[in-house]
């Protein structure tokens, strides 16, 4: 893809006055977000990671509604969902999930990205903007007589953090990055067997319109089809990791021995290391060391791993 491809993002009406911004090609830092809007207010989905993409994504909404957010919510605390919250009003009230908040409160890549991505991400002129009010388990927003449904899967998934919005009368899923649609899941923030269980959660919903964290947007048939490649996917990293550590492998080298099969044209593959890297230290107990997790990802790679942000 080139650098110019990957620049588009298309802000989509998925139904009336429910947006999706969507960002091609859904790699390493380009995240969906989206809106919701009524007479009575617009809650914003999510940010982007760097100051022009948040600004061309909050100028295009601003341009389609003609409202200002008043309420916003980070799905979870990466920020390439994140970095970008300083860009929204002054006033616009962001909420995000407890452990979001700590999460975005303690990272260090927003004040500089180490080299593990090529060009290494400029995120220009954004700071670190926290929620204002967190929730633990589930919150309705209440956009006059429309429903936004904020709501935590319950444990650890893609992340300790994270929260899906969803409006039930339109039938409509922002699912954050528990749905990566027809790309490589990253879950070694949060946990293996939780981000399995999770895909049930979704289904659970009923979606007709799903949002994913990255991809292109989802209905009908699609969302099974892509739910289902997310089970296959985390029960291939289950089993993977559960062989390395029986024969010794370290992360990296289990993750060499894995033939990724159906899922090896996904791009971003090498998240295979860092998300056994998560199996690891939970069987094991221990804290995820992310640097040497991404020390390896790249080293299976062959090089740092390729962005356009
Ligand atoms: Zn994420």
């Amino acid at each position: 893809m080139s650098e110019d491809v990957a620049k588009q993002a298309e802000l989509v009406e998925v139904r009336p006055r429910i947006h999706a911004w969507v960002q091609p090609d859904g790699s390493w830092w380009l995240n969906n977000a989206g809106a919701i809007t009524t007479a009575a207010g617009q809650l914003v989905v999510d940010t982007c990671a760097t100051a022009t993409r948040a600004r061309r994504f909050l100028d295009a909404l601003a341009t389609a509604t003609g409202q200002a957010p008043t309420l916003a919510v980070n799905t979870h605390q990466h920020g390439d969902h994140t970095y970008g919250n300083s860009l929204l009003p002054a006033t616009t009230t962001l909420i995000g999930q407890e452990k979001m908040r700590e999460g975005l409160r303690v990272d260090p890549i927003i004040d500089g990205c180490p080299p593990f991505w090529s060009p290494v991400p400029d995120w220009g002129d954004v700071r670190r903007r926290l929620p204002d009010l967190t929730i633990t388990d589930a919150l309705t927003v209440h956009l006059g007589d429309k429903r936004v449904e904020l709501r935590h899967p319950g444990g650890p998934a893609h992340t300790t953090g994270d929260l899906i919005a969803w409006v039930p009368d339109e039938r409509v899923l922002f699912t954050g990055d528990l749905v990566f649609a027809g790309l490589t899941p990253l879950v070694f923030m949060g946990s293996v067997p939780g981000a399995l269980a999770a895909v049930d959660w979704l289904a659970g919903f009923e979606p007709e319109v799903v949002v994913p964290g990255h991809g292109p947007i989802l209905t009908g048939a699609e969302i099974a089809r892509v739910l289902d490649e997310h089970r296959r996917y985390y029960r291939l990293v289950l089993r993977a990791g559960a062989n390395g550590i029986e024969q010794g492998l370290s992360p990296l080298e289990a993750a060499r021995a894995v033939d990724l099969g159906e899922f090896a044209g996904w791009a971003d593959a090498e998240r295979i290391v860092l998300n056994l890297h998560r199996y690891y230290a939970d069987q094991q107990g221990a804290e995820l060391d992310l640097i040497a997790a991404f020390s390896d990802a790249v080293a299976y790679h062959g090089g740092p791993l390729p962005t356009y942000v």
